[in-house]
């Protein structure tokens, strides 16, 4: 008869009948994590406070008054590391993203999901707030069974109850964070100090981001990363037999035998007892000795379980570890391959390519184009005219006064109702301007002119644009 939780090389394909968190009627296999401590999880929690304490503080970073990070997607606008970014510089965005994708590619090939165990947003909460919270009220895995499977008493009244409201309050917590990031600290203050009725949108933003949050970590869990997060669906391309990953050590492991009182002369042995606490501490609820699986979000939680088990039974820890599947099989570990190295490449071009494009990218931007369905207008004392539409963005944190020269001989700029533009920081400006000139002074019909754009005496932009004039009409 075939055994329980085999070899996979064994038996590869047995775990794939059933998902770990579907009971076999296709409702939701609740799962209970047994409570983990060791090595890795001290670490993750140290990092944890940093990451959330970065988090937390990060809409509350000003510079000169401005925010040092801010993704106003309603108003697209976007501050990265101070730095100010408009609709017209969609294609940095872009190339940001692009840097930022190949990156998490090239990092993933190499060490599989680290991301996701030790960074991800989702597991910082869940695991190191909301999980360690359920345990300090609830107790272990056990206790949190038996006190849901049990009728409803005080005890239970009082413990859901404070675990709700405890929930619902880091909830609303995280909510406005998300908001902070969104709409600025300030914006959110605002909303909070008055009436709902005031800012009805950013009253319903509020509310709407804390109940997602509290159905994620409360009720979602951990179907987030199996079933919502894309980067999750993407493991089975990204990794490789090289990639450094969780892993069972199933050359050492195998075959599997637990330990049994007064057993004489054992047979020879793998070094797994098959005493399940690595399957126990799970939050995604798989076996890990099963080989690498898409629901691993690489936490941790089964190398520091069957550490702990090792160091009992006497045997060397790390028969789970971070590990590539070819330095378990055959014994070295290979970081340099090709993919590594394509994947390298590219990550440097794009990268060049951003820091060439930051580097000439102007604070301020001009657009002009001729007046729709106008040629010239003929004025008095012979000179002719034509008819601009012009727009000015200034993506500075300081107001810009703007000027405009025309490069041709004799051409005069005339603005329309202003002597001068100047632009209010962080704004978009639309104006109109004519062109005058001198109509003796016309060769051809469409003449192509080039325009200055001065900022403060700086010329920050030139443009071509067409004059057009009847030619030969003397004064
Ligand atoms: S298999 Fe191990 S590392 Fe992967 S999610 Fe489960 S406990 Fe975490
Ligand atoms: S914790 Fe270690 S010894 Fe126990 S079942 Fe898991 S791999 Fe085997």
């Amino acid at each position: 008869m075939a055994k329980k939780n085999q070899n996979p090389h064994l038996n590869p394909e047995s775990f794939r009948d059933a998902l770990a968190t579907v009971k076999e009627d296709g409702k939701r296999n609740w799962v209970y994590p047994k409570k983990v401590s060791g090595y890795f999880y001290r670490y993750r929690t140290y990092l944890s406070w940093v990451l959330l304490a970065i988090l937390f503080a990060g809409p509350f970073i000003q510079v000169n008054g401005r925010p040092y990070m801010l993704f106003n997607i309603f108003e697209r606008k976007f501050i990265i590391f101070g730095a100010a970014f408009w609709p017209q510089d969609t294609h940095l965005l872009i190339f940001l993203l692009l840097i930022f994708f190949v990156f998490i590619i090239l990092f993933t090939v190499v060490f599989g999901r680290v991301w996701c165990g030790w960074a991800c947003p989702q597991t910082l909460f869940m695991e190191m707030v909301f999980r360690k919270i359920e345990y300090l009220i609830e107790g272990d895995a056990n206790q949190q069974r038996t006190l849901n499977e049990s009728p409803w008493n005080a005890e239970k009244v009082i413990k859901k109850g404070l675990k709700i409201s405890v929930f619902a309050l880091i909830s609303l917590m995280i909510g406005h964070l998300v908001m902070a990031y969104l709409i600025g600290i300030d914006q959110v203050k605002e909303i909070v100090s008055k009436p709902p009725t005031e800012n009805m949108a950013g009253f319903i933003g509020l509310v709407a981001f804390s109940g997602i949050f509290m159905l994620v970590f409360s009720w979602f869990r951990e179907q987030a990363c199996l079933v919502v997060c894309p980067y999750g669906r993407l493991q089975g391309v990204l990794l490789d037999n090289n990639s450094i990953n969780v892993l069972y050590d199933y050359v050492r492991g195998e075959p599997r035998t637990p330990i049994r009182k007064n057993e004489v002369a054992p047979a020879p042995k793998g070094d797994c007892i098959d005493c399940g606490l690595c399957v126990q501490v799970c939050p995604t609820g798989i076996d890990i000795r099963n080989g690498t699986q898409m629901e691993c979000v690489s936490c941790t939680a089964c190398i520091d379980a069957c550490d702990e088990v090792m160091i009992k039974v006497d045997r060397p820890v790390g028969l789970i570890r971070y590990a590539s599947e070819n330095s378990i099989k055959q014994g070295f570990q290979k970081l340099l391959t090709g993919r590594v190295k394509g994947y390298t490449l590219v990550l440097f071009v794009l990268v060049a390519a951003f820091i060439a494009l930051i580097a000439t990218r102007e604070d301020l931007e001009g657009t002009i184009t001729r007046f729709p369905g106008m040629t010239y207008q003929q004025r008095e004392a012979g000179m002719v005219s034509n008819l601009y539409n012009i727009t000015l963005i200034n993506k500075t944190f300081e107001p810009q006064r703007v000027d405009i020269k025309a490069m041709a001989e004799g051409m005069k700029v005339e603005i329309v109702g202003a002597t001068e533009w100047v632009l209010e920081p962080q704004t978009k400006f639309e104006g109109r301007f004519f062109l005058v000139r001198d109509q003796s002074s016309v060769k051809i019909p469409q003449e192509k002119v080039m325009l200055q754009l001065f900022s403060e005496g700086r010329e920050f932009d030139e443009i071509q644009t067409n004059f057009m004039a009847p030619v030969g009409v003397k004064k």
